[in-house]
This record gives structure tokens, C-alpha cells and sequence, in this order.
């Protein structure tokens, strides 16, 4: 093929899907209907399981409500919405995301009023996240419909209520307080596809048609100066805008190679190396721990020498601590202990050495720079992604092999999954070390140190995969 025939190739390309952007700019009542289809959807399943009784045990996915709302939210909704991510960037919750839509409806209703200065805290995308994954697993959220009611519809009043007293017609929720916004945008970095912005048309723009056009960027993004696809929800919105914004491929390491070295932030750092490497293997990890049941018994053993029975004997309720009698599923106060424990010790000595191994990457590269460590930290989103795909997935393959599946891939893909974001992690770990310049030699070492630093998690995983 000649250099024209694959210019133009690309070109058609560019063009092809430039004009996906605009067809969902174009389909605004499409986009709408699909939103609120989802939104009754996504009611039903979180409303009508929680006011029946819970399913006996030779219920089944197709016969029973409880158990599909179980598979559709936490088999399907939730791997695949993460998955989505690194294929379409946030095309989810622009165009599907059934709280974000209710967000917005109530915000146009609402009282419109000024951003509170504690809404705009950065540290919110982290600190939600470690509340919910934690409190989830307390209350045995991907088990019973009653926790989901709390957590998932909780969630979606305060977005609601946030979105009536906030902003007019925006989502405020989602760009400052969602509890999976600043999981999405890490992943967002990796994604294909994003609204590219060129600066130079935008500011070229004769101001007639500056006048004539308006963006209404529901997330607050600062579209002119907007580098990175983690906070864009991909709505289509801004596209054509001045000109200057359009659906564009790219490749998937372009951001956290190029971009990440300028936007990485320490609350960035904090969800990667504490959240989705500590707390998430740890949430994933205790029910199958046998670390776990021994540390119970040690406890108990030493409890009852000392005539300290009632961490053994009490219980508290369903929405504090997982008490379902009726399902011989109750938590003690001293299983509560112990597993917020197990959680919190994984997420320190996880993040701890793995944050100890960066350091010494950055410093392979040159004297100390935090901003390195952020951008070091970048390089792992890959394989921090696919773990929490696959945690969330074995809830998948249980419901699936519950009902009598054969499911004797899964170990061969979860290992060529693991071992692929792996690999995709120490590239990316290469790749910015010679973007600071280091040699060769150092630029080895580099990815030696971010080797180390997924040494742990990788041990996690094989643990509870292939040895418990
Ligand atoms: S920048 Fe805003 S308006 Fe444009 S696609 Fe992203 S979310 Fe939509």
C-alpha cells in the first residue's frame, strides 16, 4: 500500500470516528431514552428484590428475582461497566449511567445553587471509595438486596440531592463526590478513544460563531484545556465545538505516558496504590483467606481465656454487620474485627511496599520529584484495572458455576489476563522512565523496581485464584 493510500486510510478513519462523536451530539433524545430505560431498569432490580423474601437454596438465576438483580448487578453491571471503561473511556456514565441521569434531571428542577467548598475536595473520589468497598463488605453487599438498596440506592439520593441543591442542570455528583468516579477516570486514561481538543482551531474560532455555540458539559469539564479523557463522560456534547473537539482514536498509552507526567496527582497515587491495590485485594480476598480464619480463632482462643465472651456472642444488624440467621450468615463483633483488620493490614503492607518500590523507580530516573512518583504510579493502572475486573468477575463465575456451568477456562484466562496487565504495567514503567531520560541500565531498573511493586498484589491474586 502506498504512504497516500494509508493517509487516506487513516483519514477515513479519523473521519469515521469523528462522526460517532457527533451522532451522539446530534441524538441527544436517543441518548436521553436510552438513559431513562436504564434508569427504570436499574430501579426495578434495586427496589422489587429488597421487599421479597430472600432465595431458597434451589432458586436460580432465571427463576428467581433476588438471585438475577444479584447476577445482573454484580456478574454483569459492574465488570462490564469497568471493562467498558477501557474501551470507551467514560462512555458509560455519559450515556448510561442511571444516577448521573437523575443527578442532572433533578439538577435542571432544582435550586441551583453555588459548589460548597468541601464538595470540591480532591480527596473525595478516594475517600468514597474505601467507605463503600469497606462498608460493602460488611454488610455482604454483593449477597443479600437490602445491603444493595442501602449502598447503590443511597447513593443514588445523595446524587440526587446533591444535584438539587448544586449546579444548574450539572452533575456535580459525579465530577466531585461519586465513589467510582476516581476509579473510572484512572481507567478512562487507558481507553482508545477520546474527545480530542485542538487548542489552536478552538482559539482560531471566528467569534460569530464563538457567539452562536454553547457547550453544556454536564461533568464541569474546562473543555478548552482538557488533556485527559478522565473526567470527560464522553456525552458528545462538545463535539464539533468551535471546530475544535472531536471523537478521536488514540493510542492506549498516549495519556499516562505523555499527559500523566503533567496531571498525575497524589489522590491519584493514594486510590492506586491504597485503594485498588490494598483495600480492593483485600476486600476480594478475606472470606477466602485461611490468614483470616486463623487470626479468628487466635482471637477467639485468647478471648475465652480471658472470660471476654460477648465479641464471640454479639451480633449487630443487617445494616451495621452481615446477620442473616435464617441464612446461617451471621457476623460476630469479632469477625466484623477481624475483617476490617484483614482489610486495613493488606491495604498498608500492599500500598507500603508497593509505594517503596516507585520510590526507588524515581529515583533511578534522577534526583526526587513527588510528581514522579504520581506519574510512576500511572504505569500500574493497567494491571490495578484487570485486578478488580477479575475480583468482581469471580462473583460472575460463582453465580455461573452455582447453576452447574462449566467454567474450566476461567483459571487459563484470569492467568493470561493477570500476566498481560502485568507486562502492559512494566511497559508502561519503561517507557516513562526513558521519557525522564534514564539510561538504558537505570531505565531496566526502573522496571525491575515496578516488578517489585506488583510483586505483592500479584502474589495476592495467585493466592486466591489458584491456592485457597
Ligand atoms: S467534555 Fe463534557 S461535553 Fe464534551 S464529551 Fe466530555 S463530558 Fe461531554
Amino acid at each position: 500500500m502506498s504512504s497516500i493510500d494509508s493517509a487516506l486510510g487513516s483519514q477515513r478513519r479519523r473521519l469515521c470516528i469523528a462522526a460517532a462523536g457527533e451522532w451522539l451530539r446530534r441524538h441527544r433524545r436517543g441518548v436521553l431514552a436510552v438513559q431513562w430505560a436504564v434508569v427504570g431498569f436499574y430501579a426495578f432490580l434495586l427496589i422489587v428484590p429488597a421487599f421479597l423474601p430472600l432465595p431458597g437454596v434451589a432458586a436460580h438465576i432465571w427463576d428467581n428475582l433476588t438471585l438475577f438483580a444479584q447476577f445482573v448487578f454484580w456478574g454483569i453491571w459492574w465488570p462490564g461497566v469497568l471493562l467498558s471503561m477501557l474501551l470507551f473511556g467514560r462512555l458509560w456514565c455519559g450515556v448510561f449511567c442511571p444516577e448521573g441521569a437523575l443527578s442532572e434531571f433533578v439538577s435542571k428542577r432544582g435550586r441551583g445553587g453555588a459548589i460548597p467548598r468541601w464538595i470540591r475536595w480532591p480527596g473525595w473520589p478516594f475517600a468514597a471509595f474505601v467507605l463503600t468497598t469497606v462498608y460493602g463488605q460488611m454488610v455482604s453487599v454483593y449477597q443479600y438486596p437490602h445491603p444493595v438498596l442501602i449502598v447503590l440506592g443511597g447513593s443514588t439520593l445523595a446524587a440526587m440531592a446533591v444535584g438539587y441543591f448544586c449546579g444548574r442542570g450539572k452533575r456535580v455528583w459525579c465530577r466531585y463526590l461519586c465513589p467510582v468516579s476516581g476509579v473510572f477516570g484512572l481507567l478512562a486514561k487507558l481507553a482508545p478513544v477520546h474527545f480530542a481538543v485542538d487548542r489552536q482551531a478552538w482559539d482560531r474560532c471566528p467569534p460569530a460563531i464563538m457567539r452562536r455555540q454553547n457547550i453544556d458539559c454536564a461533568p464541569l469539564v474546562a473543555v478548552r484545556t482538557m488533556t485527559s479523557a478522565s473526567p470527560c463522560h464522553m456525552c458528545g456534547r462538545c463535539s464539533g465545538f468551535r471546530n475544535a473537539v472531536a471523537l478521536q482514536l488514540r493510542h492506549p498509552n498516549d495519556e499516562i505516558e505523555t499527559v500523566s507526567a503533567r496531571t498525575a496527582t497524589m489522590w491519584d497515587s493514594l486510590l492506586i496504590l491504597i485503594g485498588l491495590l490494598g483495600i480492593a485485594i483485600g476486600a476480594f480476598q478475606w472470606a477466602s483467606s485461611p490468614w483470616f480464619v486463623a487470626v479468628k480463632q487466635w482471637a477467639a482462643l485468647h478471648l475465652i481465656e480471658a472470660d471476654i465472651l460477648w465479641p464471640l456472642e454479639t451480633s449487630l444488624p443487617w445494616w451495621i454487620l452481615t446477620n442473616y440467621p435464617g441464612q446461617n450468615d451471621v457476623l460476630t463483633i469479632l469477625d466484623g474485627a477481624v475483617l476490617l483488620g484483614y482489610i486495613a493490614a493488606a491495604a498498608v503492607f500492599l500500598s507500603a511496599v508497593a509505594a517503596a518500590a516507585l520510590a526507588v523507580a524515581v529515583r533511578l530516573c534522577g534526583p526526587w520529584r513527588w510528581q514522579r512518583f504520581h506519574h510512576f504510579a500511572h504505569a500500574l493502572i493497567p494491571f490495578a484495572a484487570c485486578g478488580v475486573i477479575l475480583g468482581l468477575s469471580a462473583q460472575t463465575v460463582t453465580l455461573l458455576t452455582a447453576e452447574g456451568l462449566v467454567l474450566g477456562w476461567v483459571p487459563a484466562l484470569r492467568a493470561l489476563a493477570l500476566g498481560g496487565a502485568a507486562l502492559w504495567s512494566l511497559w508502561l514503567g519503561w517507557r516513562i522512565a526513558r521519557g525522564y531520560g534514564a539510561s538504558p541500565l537505570r531505565a531496566i531498573g526502573a522496571v525491575a523496581a515496578s516488578a517489585a511493586a506488583l510483586a505483592a498484589p500479584v502474589a495476592s491474586w495467585v493466592l486466591l485464584f489458584w491456592v485457597w
